[in-house]
């Protein structure tokens, strides 16, 4: 079910039809409660900015 990428639970875009295959390897995952979210490349490095600089993890 949640075995691939939906959509970025950050910014909401779904993976690329061309980037489907290699989106198990480059979108993160991570868990919400019992729910299974995906992030996508872009916004996880915008987070691990916002991790580095301390934010509180609220914020996203
Ligand atoms: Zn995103």
């Amino acid at each position: 079910m949640s075995d691939r990428p939906d959509a970025c639970a950050s910014c909401g875009r779904a993976p690329r039809d061309d980037e489907e295959a290699s989106a198990l390897l480059t979108w993160s995952r991570g868990t919400e409660g019992s729910r299974t979210v995906w992030t996508c490349p872009e916004c996880t490095r915008t987070h691990a900015r916002s991790i580095e600089g301390k934010l509180d993890s609220a914020w996203w």
